[in-house]
């Protein structure tokens, strides 16, 4: 016989976890360490590090690796440590008294669903601003006690770290995350074994693991495909964020809202609110309509009940950013859903179309969401007007700004992004219910009353806490990958706190336009290498794997960066995360933004950069057309010059060079006898009094309540009172109306003065006699008037006015409007009618419009 040169098998790990043993008096740590509170408190974070410094930085500042790895003689040490165990206790104590309190249940209960969730960067299941978001309101909806729950995913590989080649390459590595040394904790069932959640997928079933993370006093729920008991087709369905193609994505869809859906029902958990963060979420309401459908319920009651009581936040301002799915991908998936809900596959498609019988239109999930959700909203006012614009063609009946879609501006969570320098001094100087009652400008005002030496010397330190910050972090990888020692030495050394600092960090999507800047570089060059007035821009920020336009960016950067006249003047920081960002926005003085207008639909990172005293210079895009105060920023112009967007772009150049020249340096130079500039201070102390008030996490959460989950949850609640009737009663009503829709027709009408015109000031009267073919009272009429010195697509609403029913006989009603033009030129009027019924929440949710003759 022949002797194979090696004969081997696969060995099968098993995977063991040895918890560290705490000592008894130490085990309140762990529970600390597993809630995402010590995230946004200081005192804990301090109190971990004091534990073991060097660790608690290898750890990369997470502290349940912190536990793990304190060796026994240290934590000896601690336990008879005076000083250590007094802050182990007042910590501990704050922690409980903090998650003591019971929550508010007079606010309507929420679940939020999510792909991505930015809690800290110890947790890698976020991207960008979207995450970021996410988890901002995670940690508020905790801070202000309401009931609110949350499902995402955890990813096995979440989002990627980036590192640069030596010639600025972008390098993408993807390292698996070990989920027992996380913050997080795996669910358990009600005999204590893992809780598994089974999802339907075509024919089979896909099986999830569900692990939570504690935000507080929150719930997020992490649900988890990375397990033996699913094929090597299915596991990787929660391997990464954004990766894999279509057919993942899709997979990924069903497995956040249906399964979503799923985990709540087997945790037992109930909410008056699901609202979608982003369409990847909108599946949720399928599984709540086939909920529905199962108790009894037909198809048409049920999605009253269900988008009465559904949200969506949009957040993309171009359609090509939504989720498109072709019918033969959807198909394969969702083929079985039409017959669960006693609907035809096309009526099923339909409702993710925007012409639900063009059968060639692929399945769009936005789409999917505004048909399934009552309300819509974008998330800063001008993305409001976007949206409305954007989602028009789905009720062709109504102009953009007629539409239901509303806004609320995104908010940033204040705890988290606040540096602790700033919070010391707001804590000292603004009234003590501050935290409670954070939109009050009023108490913000209070900012005027700090010294300029305290905002000076603060400043300063946090300028100086990012440059060591960047030493410290940065050195061994730059000397490793960026070639020649001596310059990445000179590199560091050059970097000058005293500098007037501006920060451009952000994904590198190409409509940011990282570019701007560098149109220009002998402009810049002087900028930059006055020896008078040093300058100095920080770069940092990811580009998509698959966006070789924004990697081609970060690499023109880079190189320029490397260039003698621009090294340590241009520096670009690589991996930008929640740490990062959380330097970088209270370090520098400037948080400049450059995107084409209207295409940023809100950011974040320059309200972060408020609430630290540190100044915005932007488009007047997102929430910066908002925030804007004169005296308090720089906006560049809101209108466009020109529509090639080359020329435009080096129009928004010369601005900036020029705002930078003739403003801000000299403003930032003007430096008194102390070595500071007492007008910057003022546009600092204005920035902070003026705007940080209304760009808080808690403005934004109580916003959601306001404007719609108080309002949608008393409207679901009448629904579904004795037994669904009011939904039962609007479901058969819609369908009477839809069925005679086409023959309700007009009898007679008198519409001289839109046949003839009119003269101002004299009164007119439009009559029509309808039929309503036995419907009671179901329609209204009103005249709509446009300007018509507007080209045909662009329009102006003049004026609408209602017709009132005057007398009816039998089945036909008699409208009249009064009409008294009070201004004279050219006009266009047509008569809407449109089915009326006061327990509609708005017209678009019963989009039947006929436009008379
Ligand atoms: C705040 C933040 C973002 C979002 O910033 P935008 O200004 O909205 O682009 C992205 N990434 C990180 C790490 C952040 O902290």
């Amino acid at each position: 016989m022949k002797i194979k040169a090696d004969y081997v098998n696969t060995p099968q790990w098993k995977e063991l976890t040895v918890k560290s043993r705490l000592p008894e008096q130490l085990k309140c740590l762990d529970e600390i360490a597993h809630n995402m509170w010590w995230a946004w408190n200081y005192e804990a974070r301090n109190l971990f590090k004091s534990l073991d410094a060097n660790i608690y930085e290898e750890a990369v500042l997470n502290p349940v690796v912190l536990l793990e790895r304190l060796s026994y003689e240290r934590k000896e040490a601690i336990v008879k440590d005076k000083a250590i165990m007094k802050k182990v206790k007042e910590v501990y104590a704050d922690f409980r008294a903090y998650m003591d309190e019971k929550p508010d249940s007079k606010r309507p209960s929420v679940a939020y669903f999510s792909m991505e969730y930015g809690l800290s960067q110890v947790l890698k299941i976020y991207s960008g601003g979207l995450g970021m978001l996410a988890g901002d309101y995670l940690k508020e909806a905790s801070d202000s006690n309401v009931n609110l729950c949350a499902v995402g995913f955890l990813y096995r590989y979440g989002y990627f770290t980036q590192s640069l080649s030596i010639d600025g390459q972008q390098i993408a590595k993807y390292d698996a995350q070990n989920f027992n040394s996380l913050p997080i904790e795996r669910q358990l069932d009600e005999n204590g074994n893992p809780l598994i959640v089974d999802v339907p997928y075509t024919n089979y079933l896909v099986h999830a693991y569900v692990w939570r993370v504690n935000v507080g006093r929150i719930s997020l729920y992490l649900l988890d495909t990375d397990n033996d008991m699913n094929s090597e087709f299915d596991k990787p369905i929660t391997h990464s964020l954004y990766g894999g193609d279509w057919e993942n994505r899709l997979k990924q869809e069903i497995l956040l809202g249906i399964g979503g859906i799923l985990t709540l029902k087997k945790l037992g958990i109930k909410k008056d609110i699901y609202h979608c963060n982003e369409g990847h979420a909108a599946l949720c309401n399928l599984q709540r309509l086939c909920d529905y459908v199962d108790s009894g319920l037909t198809f048409n009651q049920s999605i009253e009940l269900v988008r009465s009581s559904s949200l969506y936040t949009v957040h993309t301002p171009v359609p090509a950013g939504h989720d498109y799915f072709e019918e033969s991908l959807f198909g394969k998936y969702m083929g079985g859903y039409p017959a669960k809900l006693g609907i035809s596959w096309d009526e099923f498609i339909g409702m993710g179309r925007q012409n639900p019988d063009d059968h060639g239109e692929r399945f769009c999930m936005s789409t999917f969401a505004c048909n399934t959700c009552q309300e819509v909203n974008g998330v800063s006012k001008l993305h409001g007007w976007v949206s409305q614009k954007m989602f028009a063609p789905l009720w062709n009946g109504y102009f953009p700004e007629e539409n239901h879609v509303g806004y609320v501006t995104n908010g940033v969570h204040f705890p988290t992004w606040t540096a602790t320098e700033w919070r010391k001094i707001y804590d000292k100087y603004f009234d003590p219910n501050f935290m409670n009652d954070q939109s009050n400008e009023e108490i913000w005002h209070g900012i005027y009353n700090v010294s300029d030496d305290e905002i000076w010397k603060t400043r300063m330190a946090l300028k100086q806490k990012l440059v060591d910050y960047i030493r410290e972090k940065f050195t061994e990888s730059w000397l490793r990958n960026q070639g020649d020692p001596a310059r990445v030495v000179s590199l560091l050394q050059r970097i000058n706190p005293n500098a007037l600092m501006i920060g451009f960090c952000r994904r590198f999507a190409t409509y940011k336009r990282a570019h701007l800047l560098f149109t220009d570089l002998d402009r810049l060059s002087k900028l930059v290498n006055d020896p008078e007035h040093p300058v100095l821009f920080f770069f940092s920020g990811k580009a998509h794997p698959a966006d070789g336009a924004g990697q081609g960016l970060i690499k023109r950067i880079y190189e320029i960066s490397q260039r003698p006249e621009f090294l340590g003047k241009i520096i670009f920081l690589e991996d930008y995360d929640m740490q990062l960002a959380r330097r970088l926005v209270s370090g520098v003085d400037i948080w400049m933004n450059t995107p084409t207008r209207p295409l940023e639909a809100s950011g974040t990172s320059g309200e972060k950069a408020e609430m630290n005293g540190v100044v915005n210079l932007s488009v007047l895009d997102g929430w910066w057309v908002e925030g804007y105060r004169k005296g308090a920023g720089w906006a560049l112009p809101q209108k466009r010059t020109y529509e090639n967007q080359a020329y435009q772009d080096q129009l928004d150049a010369a601005t900036i060079y020029s705002l930078f020249e003739n403003d801000i340096i000299p403003l930032y130079y003007n430096h008194n006898k102390k070595g500071y500039s007492e007008d910057w201070i003022k546009v600092v102390k204005n920035s902070i009094a003026t705007i940080a008030p209304h760009y808080t996490m808690k403005r934004q959460l109580d916003d959601y309540y306001e404007k719609f989950y108080i309002r949608q949850s008393i409207r679901a609640k009448k629904l579904a009172e004795n037994n669904n009737s009011l939904a039962k009663e609007i479901a058969q009503w819609k369908e009477t109306v839809a069925e005679r829709w086409d023959s309700i027709n007009v009898v007679t009408k008198d519409t001289s003065l839109l046949e003839n015109g009119g003269e101002t000031g004299v009164k007119y009267s439009v009559k029509y006699v309808i039929d309503e073919q036995g419907l009671n009272d179901a329609i209204g009429l009103e005249l709509v008037t446009l300007k018509n010195d507007k080209s045909n697509d662009d329009h102006q609403i003049y004026a609408i006015h209602q017709f009132k029913i005057v007398g009816h006989e039998g089945n036909n009603y008699t409208f009249e409007a009064q009409v008294e033009p009070d201004q004279a030129g050219a006009f266009r009027s047509c008569v809407r009618m449109y089915p009326k019924n006061v327990n509609l929440p708005h017209r678009q949710d019963f989009c039947y419009v006929k436009w008379l003759d």
